[in-house]
């Protein structure tokens, strides 16, 4: 690498893939650019607020990635009481993302500029969820909202919960003209393939201490580095390492469910007093969506 740094806007809004063989480990790297803003844009939410879901955005991107079966949906619901944020939730399917962060203003505003997260949350959990479409497998994780950030939290599941050795780094930039976040996650496989039983795990192997010595060296601003692309940092990172596979990469996108049909479906399967009661005069129904801050009038 030489010269200035360009702006690599073709390494926005793409998830890569990688594995290190010779480690057994498995890897995911991302970067948001104009999805964020695409997704922020569709709510009106305070700087912290918008942060707090770009951070979510990428702790969803990379573990939903993770996910190979088409179809495969991740979802990422935190539930809380006692702060300013009381429900966020966002999920990712085949490369789509969507998010929202249901916040008291008032509260948030009483807070410091860069609030913790037992500020944002107060108490509350977070539940991981893992929806595998073709086998119609469903799984779900919760650990306590607490530590020193989501991408903590979400690091401590898999310790907690799944028991993989897991390192996860995000980082955000907010509050200028665009938003831009990246994540990195890295993980030990204890029997070398994905989806063999687990007999023992071990979470100081010494396969694991290597690379997670590697990744810890990340910096938050190599994340997110204009001139740097997810290739080079995935290089500069683990080039001693005999041999490092990168995939294809997986374009990223704002996505959502939401349509007429979609809601006349979901509303077909109430009972007929229930929608009797949700009809106005009018006999239509309002529903919002709360990913998109739209409302669909439905006439039932
Ligand atoms: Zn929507």
């Amino acid at each position: 690498m030489s010269g200035r740094p360009t702006r690599l806007d073709g390494d926005l809004d793409r998830l890569l893939s990688f594995t290190i063989p010779g480690r057994n480990v498995r890897g995911r790297t991302l970067r948001l650019g104009p999805v964020l803003d695409r997704i922020l844009a569709a709510h009106d939410y305070p700087l912290p607020v918008q942060r707090l879901l770009a951070e979510a955005l990428v702790l969803t991107a990379l573990m939903g990635g993770l996910l190979k079966r088409e179809g495969s949906q991740l979802t990422l619901q935190a539930q809380a009481e006692g702060g300013a944020v009381d429900l966020m939730v966002c999920d990712y399917r085949n490369g789509e993302l969507r998010g929202y962060v249901r916040h008291d203003a008032e509260r948030l505003a009483g807070l410091p500029a860069e609030p913790s997260l037992a500020d944002l949350f107060g108490s509350g959990h977070l539940a991981i969820t893992f929806e595998l479409s073709a086998a119609d497998q469903r799984y779900q994780g919760v650990v306590p909202l607490e530590g020193k950030s989501l991408t903590a939290a979400v690091e401590a599941y898999f310790a907690r919960s799944e028991q993989v050795p897991t390192l996860i780094r995000s980082a955000v930039v907010t509050g200028g003209a665009h938003c831009a976040a990246g994540g990195l996650l890295v993980q030990h496989l204890a029997d070398g393939e994905e989806g063999r039983e687990r007999l023992h795990v071990r979470l100081d192997h010494p396969e694991w201490e290597h690379v997670a010595i590697l990744a810890q060296s990340v910096q938050p601003q190599e994340l997110v580095e204009p001139g740097l692309s997810q290739e080079q940092l995935i290089w500069r990172l683990f080039h001693e390492e005999p041999e490092v596979r990168v995939q294809a990469a997986v374009p990223l996108s704002r996505g959502c469910r939401c349509s007429i049909v979609h809601f006349e479906d979901v509303l077909s399967r109430f009972p007929k007093e229930d929608r009797r009661d949700m009809r106005d005069e009018n006999g239509i129904i309002l529903v919002d969506c709360a990913f998109c801050s739209r409302e669909f009038a439905i006439q039932d």
